[in-house]
């Protein structure tokens, strides 16, 4: 039976709002938009919070299984595939590397937040995908995890990065035990996800007494402004945020925003950006 991905029109937005207009409609996909062999006739749109404008996904595909195996193989080719992509983006020039300023933009806001610049920083990097964020932050001095829920996404992690990793689907995992991070990042993960307050809340249970959450999603105020066919509105995006429903999904999350902003990245990718805490 075919799930439904994404809330249905009747379910509360994260704002509050139970009203959503329907904005954008695909029957074919857009240009450049990755093909998932889970796909059957292609049809889909995105309706929109009528206060907060953050975008649900509905169609009527089953998209629980495909970080286990079908998105790495649809989007990189295979293991030969993540390497050769690793390299690639580690390669760029630094004004062009999203990452690179990524990599920045933590640090800097870690640097002001915490006493000491000490050693000891740890990292969970969920969704850690090519790597390219922890090998950044290792290369600053953390102690980095990659989480993945593909076993080839952590065996290149743990052999060509060097850090520890974890293969597993974070939403449906056991975390007791697991200890506490300095940081947990979620770099383009919480679009991917059904539920991304529950799949929030779970990192606030894996911060440190300074441990923050830095969180990257898709932008679809800016997005939406040059129209449906743009990355941030691919098939795999069950959700696309404004800067009020981010903010609201933290705050149901129970975590305290410290810092909310967009920003146009040098691939173009038009993305809202956001650290917070634990909720006191
Ligand atoms: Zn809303």
């Amino acid at each position: 039976m075919c799930k439904l991905a994404g809330p249905a029109p009747t379910l509360r937005c994260p704002c509050g709002e139970t009203k959503l207009e329907r904005v954008l409609d695909y029957n074919d996909p857009p240009v450049g938009e990755v093909s998932f062999p889970i796909i059957g006739s292609y049809k889909r749109a995105y309706m929109r919070c009528v206060i907060c404008r953050h975008f649900f996904s509905q169609h009527e595909m089953d998209m629980s299984s495909l970080y286990g195996g079908d998105y790495l193989n649809a989007t990189y080719g295979g293991r030969e595939g993540v390497r050769a992509a690793f390299e690639r983006v580690s390669a760029l020039q630094p004004s062009a590397s999203d990452n690179h300023h990524r990599v920045l933009r933590v640090n800097n806001f870690v640097d002001t937040r915490f006493e000491n610049k000490d050693s000891g920083r740890s990292l969970l990097d969920i969704g850690s995908g090519i790597g390219v964020f922890v090998s950044g932050m290792k290369s600053m001095g953390w102690k980095c995890t990659a989480l993945d829920p593909d076993g080839r996404f952590s065996e290149h992690a743990r052999n060509t990065v060097g850090v520890k990793t974890t293969t597993c689907d974070f939403a449906d995992v056991d975390i007791s035990g697991w200890g506490n991070f300095d940081c947990v990042s979620l770099n383009k993960v919480l679009e991917h996800v059904e539920d991304p307050v529950a799949f929030l809340r779970k990192t606030s249970r894996l911060l440190s007494a300074r441990g923050i959450t830095y969180i990257e999603v898709p932008d679809g105020e800016m997005a939406v402004l040059d129209g449906g066919g743009r990355e941030e509105f691919f098939i795999d995006h069950h959700h696309v945020f404004s800067s009020e429903s981010l903010a609201s999904i933290l705050t149901r999350a129970d975590l305290e925003l410290l810092q909310l902003e967009r920003l146009r990245e040098p691939s173009g990718k038009f993305t809202l950006f956001a650290f917070a805490s634990a909720a006191i």
